[in-house]
């Protein structure tokens, strides 16, 4: 109550810097809620392995947990798109959420966790044991016959090459499993030296951390996205509390809002690429041009700076390629003029699932509509793929739809070939690229594109997968 009426009175000055101030006091005023209202926490020694069952799974708990004592993440809230799940994923863990069970229910029980199908069985007899142990037999033949090919291209059997783009970031040994050939990475997600700290990280812990990442890929580009706070990834030390934080302050409206933290970061990551030059920064959650012109202005602003402190030219320092993700619908409808102010687009599929649908991406009970295999996404798909290249604008999809096997077979067929994913994905989205062709998968998306459901699809590429012997990769429930 007491910063409520702080708020009002500076929201009610004329002056527009006074009165923005406002935001300032809401801030300071959410962070002391955050911190009176968190709970103590327990002290538990954790055993060698471990399924991770709570109410809800944050990725600050899983970052909590060594990664090699997590056999499963069980949430009863959530969704499969969330971060947490994108996490699992990424690390190869199963996971399962949106359960609808009560934690003293599964509290210490033995479990059959099925990822594939997002379910779990409590007290399993000895047959369904059995039966999942085959499973887990076939699951890991499998992997050793993808992992074969890993050193291979991403190239159809008719000679359409698909780039093979890393998305890294969300955990620290996130990455560090790329084995085969890849062509760079596709999407950093840049929250992570924020999520580590207990306040806002400095330049210097930025730049290093930066550093660390161009350095590893030197010969490679790497996109770095620009920090994305709000929705399902909170910072304890500025919390945003929302009605409906998937819809509010997140991304760039956030940076945008406080250019200082945005002009750090650019700051960061431009004397982190003085050495190899191969940064390219991309900025998430755009809705309208003004957002691209204004974050332009700052990038500029940050690499003139940088430029004059170290006295370097402009040849000698050029400013990185700048580019966007598609993952608001509007976004989509602008891509004309995105091509005149950006350099490429990426399209954030998990985000443009939730927003084209209106499925809260983390919302356990309408987790079922969650699909992006949907006939309206794949509309969208096709039409982002039709302008920009007739726009002459580069575009690659790194939301989780690219790493997932039909996902990234729908994409291959419309015309895509940047596909970006997590690197425990790779191998097996490879392996399809090459044991396929480009005119098969032309044939199967121009059914898909005619389905009327998202059902239909994911039984048109079963099929098509099963005709030739690959069924394997596309488990019930998947
Ligand atoms: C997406 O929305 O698809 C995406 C890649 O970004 P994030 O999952 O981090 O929102
Ligand atoms: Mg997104």
């Amino acid at each position: 109550m007491v910063a409520e009426s702080y708020i009002a009175q500076f929201e009610a000055m004329s002056d527009s810097y006074l009165k923005e101030r406002a935001s300032d006091i809401r801030d300071v005023a959410q962070r002391l809620l955050y911190h009176i209202t968190q709970q103590v926490e327990e002290n538990h020694s954790l055993p060698e392995k471990l399924i991770l069952v709570a109410s809800e799974v944050t990725l600050s708990m899983m970052a909590s947990i060594p990664t090699d004592k997590l056999q499963g993440i069980i949430s009863i809230y959530g969704g499969g798109s969330s971060h947490v799940a994108i996490l699992a994923r990424a690390l190869g863990i199963p996971a399962v959420m949106g359960l609808s069970l009560s934690l003293s229910e599964i509290h210490k029980k033995n479990v059959i966790m099925d990822g594939y199908a997002g379910s779990v069985i409590l007290f399993p007899e000895k047959p369904l044991l059995q039966h999942y142990q085959l499973l887990l037999a076939e699951d890991n033949d499998l992997k050793k016959l993808v992992d074969s090919g890993d050193a291979k291209e991403a190239v159809t059997a008719d000679g359409y090459r698909v780039s093979i783009l890393l998305n890294t970031g969300l955990n620290e040994n996130q990455h560090a499993r790329v084995a085969g050939h890849f062509d760079g990475v596709g999407l950093y997600r840049s929250e992570l030296p924020f999520m580590l700290t207990d306040s806002f990280p400095t330049e210097q812990e930025q730049t290093d951390a930066y550093q660390r990442l161009l350095n590893e890929y030197a010969q490679f580009p790497v996109t770095m996205r620009t920090l994305d706070v709000g929705g399902d990834k909170q910072l304890s030390y500025f919390p945003i509390i929302e009605e409906n934080p998937f819809l509010g302050w997140r991304g760039i409206r956030l940076t945008l809002d406080h250019p200082e933290i945005f002009l750090v970061q650019i700051r960061a990551m431009l004397m982190a690429n003085l050495q190899h030059q191969n940064l390219r920064i991309m900025l998430p959650m755009i809705s309208a041009i003004e957002e691209v012109i204004e974050a332009k202005k700052l990038i500029n602003q940050a690499w003139q700076e940088v430029k004059t402190e170290l006295n370097l030219t402009s040849e000698a320092f050029p400013l990185p390629e700048i580019g966007v993700m598609l993952e608001v619908p509007s976004s989509i409808f602008i891509i004309p003029r995105l091509a005149q102010e950006v350099d490429f687009v990426s399209i954030g599929s998990n985000d443009l699932t939730q927003y084209l649908l209106a499925v809260d991406r983390n919302n356990s009970r309408v987790a079922g509509l969650f699909d992006s295999y949907h006939p309206a996404v794949l509309q969208a798909l096709k039409m982002i793929v039709d302008n920009c290249r007739r726009y002459d604008l580069e575009v690659g999809v790194c939301g989780e739809l690219a790493g997932d096997p039909i996902g990234a077979l729908i994409l291959v067929g419309m015309g895509y070939n940047k596909l970006s994913m997590n690197a425990n994905n790779m191998a097996k989205v490879k392996y399809l690229i090459n044991a396929t062709s480009h005119a098969e998968l032309k044939t199967c998306i121009d059914l898909a594109l005619q389905a009327n459901a998202g059902a239909d699809t994911r039984s048109i590429y079963r099929d098509y997968l099963d005709s030739k012997n690959l069924g394997g990769f596309v488990r019930a429930g998947k």
